[in-house]
């Protein structure tokens, strides 16, 4: 592990622990909360899995890095795999797959799958991560009207 990733690590655990101390709760409570956290963590590796094998069964040759749900300021929430070896083209013609198949990862993890979009590094024809996101009001009404892409680097798959 590199000095960065441990440290992040660190960071997480943190915050984590400082929630639990905020909220309190008896020994039961916080068994079940970790059990609760716990399965919501396998969900999410069990989201990751299922874009890995799913990108291997439709022949492309990609690797599932990092699965994660994250939560933005705005209040858009979603769940995303950082990838590796996809070229932007595999997935444009696979756009409605890769579509419904994030879509029901998405909603097994309770995200309402708005807007279902692949990244590209930028200035590059490497996709970088797919992701199903919850659009939050604001960006709803900004993402509103359109399907054209709102960034060079991203490729909406569904919306
Ligand atoms: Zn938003």
């Amino acid at each position: 592990m590199s000095e960065r990733e441990g440290r992040g690590e660190e960071q997480r655990r943190g915050q984590g622990e400082g929630r639990g101390k905020r909220e309190g709760g008896g020994e039961e409570t916080g068994r079940n909360r970790r059990e609760a956290l716990r399965a919501f963590q396998e969900g999410i590796r069990e989201g990751g899995r299922r874009v890995e094998e799913a990108l291997l069964n439709f022949g492309v040759k990609g690797i599932v890095l990092e699965a994660k749900v994250f939560g933005m300021v705005c209040g858009c929430a979603g769940f995303q795999t950082d990838t590796r070896g996809i070229q932007a083209e595999e997935v444009e013609v696979l756009k409605e797959d890769l579509g419904k198949l994030l879509a029901s990862v998405g909603e097994s993890l309770g995200i309402r799958p708005d807007f279902i979009y692949a990244r590209k590094l930028p200035g590059s024809e490497e996709v970088v991560a797919l992701t199903v996101r919850e659009l939050c009001d604001i960006c709803k009404e900004e993402f509103a009207g359109s399907n054209a892409s709102p960034r060079p680097d991203i490729i909406v798959l569904r919306k």
